[in-house]
C-alpha cells in the first residue's frame, strides 16, 4: 500500500532516492508514531533525497533489496497478536535486511516484536521475530507512563520522549541500549537501559514521536541509510548546517515528574 501523500513531489529533482517500509502501518500506529515517517521524509528531503513510503502489512512481501529504511511502530496487545502471526513469513527477509546493516527504527510494540517473545498484559506469550536477542516480560496492573530522557555515550547524544508500555524488556549481551536513563523508567526500571542499538537497528519505547523530538536521531538514521546505499564516503550537509538552527537549545528537556511542582 503506497502512501501517496508521503511521496516526494514528482516535479522536483532530487539527487538521491530513499524507500521506506512502514511495517504493519495500518495496525501498529499508536501515539502518533506515524510522525516518525514525516520526520524521516523531512530530513531526507533536506538532504536532497526523494522519499517513497509504503505500508507493508499482513500477507505483503517485504522486499529487502528495495527498501532502505524499515519503520515498525507501536501497538496495543491485540494488534500485536495479529501481527505476530504474520511475522514468520517476513522473518528471512527482515533478518537479511538487518544483517546487511540496513536501517530499522522500531518503537515500543515493534521493538518488542523484533526480539524473542513478548508476554502481554494478560500473561499470554506472543512469539517475536527472534531476530534479536531481547525478550519482554509483563508486569501486573502497571504501565510505565511518563516523560523520559536518555543519553547515548557512543554518540554523545541526548534523546527525549514519552513512554507508555506495560512490557519490561531485557537486552541480550550483543545488544547495546539506545541510551542510559537520565530520568524515566526505560526498558525495565532495573538496569538503567532504554531501547536498543544493534547494527543499524534503533529500538525504543519513546513515543512523542521519537524522531520529531530528536532531530539528531532522525539525521543519524537518514544519513546512515544514504551512506549505506550510495557509499560510506558520501558527503552530506552536516546536522548543524540543515537542522541545528531549527531546534531550540532547551527543546525537549521537560522536567521529570519528581521535579514538577518544586
Ligand atoms: N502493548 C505493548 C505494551 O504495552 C506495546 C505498547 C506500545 O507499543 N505503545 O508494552
Amino acid at each position: 500500500m503506497v502512501y501517496t501523500s508521503l511521496t516526494s513531489p514528482e516535479n522536483q529533482d532530487y539527487r538521491y532516492d530513499l524507500h521506506i517500509a512502514h511495517l504493519y502501518g495500518n495496525l501498529m500506529n499508536t501515539y502518533g508514531d506515524n510522525g516518525n515517517i514525516l520526520m524521516l521524509k523531512y530530513v531526507a528531503e533536506k538532504l536532497d533525497a526523494r522519499v517513497a513510503v509504503d505500508i507493508v502489512s499482513l500477507e505483503d512481501d517485504f522486499d529487502k533489496d528495495y527498501y532502505d529504511i524499515a519503520f515498525f511502530g507501536g501497538g496495543q496487545d491485540y494488534e500485536q497478536t495479529i501481527v505476530a502471526r504474520d511475522l514468520p513469513a517476513k522473518k528471512e527477509a527482515l533478518g537479511n535486511f538487518i544483517q546487511e546493516d540496513k536501517v530499522v527504527l522500531a518503537i515500543c510494540g515493534g521493538f518488542q516484536l523484533l526480539g524473542q517473545y513478548y508476554i502481554e498484559a494478560s500473561g499470554r506469550r506472543i512469539e517475536g521475530l527472534g531476530l534479536m536477542g531481547h525478550y519482554t516480560l509483563n508486569q501486573s496492573k502497571n504501565r510505565y507512563i511518563g516523560d523520559i530522557k536518555i543519553h547515548n555515550e557512543e554518540f554523545n547524544e541526548t534523546y527525549y520522549g514519552f513512554e507508555n508500555h506495560q512490557g519490561r524488556t531485557f537486552l541480550s549481551s550483543d545488544e547495546k541500549p539506545l541510551g542510559k536513563v537520565v530520568y524515566g523508567n526505560g526498558n525495565n526500571q532495573e538496569d538503567g537501559c532504554e531501547g536498543v542499538h544493534y547494527k543499524n537497528v534503533f529500538g525504543s519505547y519513546f513515543h512523542g514521536p521519537i524522531l520529531s523530538r530528536n532531530a539528531n536521531l532522525a539525521y543519524r538514521l537518514v544519513t546512515t541509510a544514504l551512506r549505506h546505499k550510495y557509499g560510506a564516503d558520501l558527503e552530506l550537509p552536516s546536522y548543524d548546517a540543515i537542522l541545528a538552527q531549527e531546534v531550540p537549545e532547551e527543546y525537549g528537556d521537560v522536567k521529570s515528574k519528581a521535579e514538577f511542582g518544586k
